[in-house]
């Protein structure tokens, strides 16, 4: 086993229930060697997040967190989403470009915003492979075992999958104007956790006053994807948190109404709780 990943276990009464943090890892392996500012490359972290959602394991539910930063490799991507322009020396393995290719954002991602390139060289073969197998691979296996877990124990499982969002979309994707509602609720259209689940989590986070878009431009990819089977019982749901509602996205830290999304976040965890154990 290595640093990849820590698994806060649940406290108390299980639930059917997971949470997972896949981009609050704060660890750059040596063999990074980005030509980019590290504090560029940094800016793709899903910030406090993991901090955001503390309160699940209290709840019965395991808290899954990387370890490792997301712009070393993405594990919301699949390992066929990789740019074999970025690989020196071939690729043996099947690859299936996505969206996210194009925007230099795949497994191992090209450039931070669309357009600052992170390397100046090319990855071997044997670095790409190391990051799947030394990080991608313990972090999916820590997700799917407590999914398996719960699944084996109450015969369904509520996964939630949980990021933070710019203030705003990329203007080099032409999204420069629009400030993102306060949570975007991602479930792929529908096809990855049935309605009574989606409907709680927007139902309690309108409740609580915020603005929240359901499959708003960011529908959720390939944590929600992979484990998710609605018509058997494995339902999985992305929520993105608007980073201005409790951080300064610039300084990096924190900010004063940062208590209240956390307080009100947790009021959500409780009842998904509740209707989990239902
Ligand atoms: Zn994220």
């Amino acid at each position: 086993m290595t640093d990849a990943v820590t698994v806060i276990p649940a406290e108390g009464a299980p639930r059917p229930l997971v949470f997972d943090s896949p981009h609050t890892g704060m660890l750059y392996p040596d063999d990074f060697r980005p030509a980019l500012d590290m504090a560029v490359c940094e800016r793709v972290n899903d910030w406090f997040v993991e901090d955001l959602f503390g309160a699940a394991p209290a709840h019965g539910a395991p808290l899954i967190l990387a370890q490792f930063r997301r712009a070393y490799i993405d594990p919301n991507r699949d390992i066929t989403d990789l740019d074999l322009a970025m690989v020196a020396d071939g690729w043996p393995h099947p690859v299936v470009p996505t969206e996210k290719t194009g925007r230099g954002a795949s497994l191992i991602w090209k450039m931070i915003d669309g357009d600052k390139p992170i390397y100046d060289r090319k990855l071997s073969h044997a670095e790409v492979s190391n990051r799947i197998k030394t990080y991608w691979r313990p972090y999916h296996a820590a997700v799917e075992s407590a999914l398996n877990a719960a699944y084996d124990r109450f015969g369904k499982v509520l996964h939630v999958n949980c990021h933070s969002m710019p203030e705003y979309g990329n203007p080099v994707f032409g999204e420069g104007d629009m400030r993102r509602p306060d949570f975007v609720i991602g479930t792929r259209d529908g096809t990855t956790a049935g309605d009574a689940f989606t409907a709680l989590v927007v139902e309690n986070l309108r409740a609580a006053g915020y603005h929240v878009g359901v499959n708003e431009g960011l529908k959720g990819v390939e944590l929600v994807r992979r484990y998710s089977d609605p018509a058997a019982g494995r339902e999985s749901l992305q929520i993105e948190v608007n980073r201005a509602l409790y951080m300064d996205e610039r300084a990096i830290t924190r900010s004063d109404n940062f208590a209240q999304v956390k307080a009100d976040l947790t009021a959500m965890i409780a009842a998904l709780a509740a209707f989990a154990a239902a």
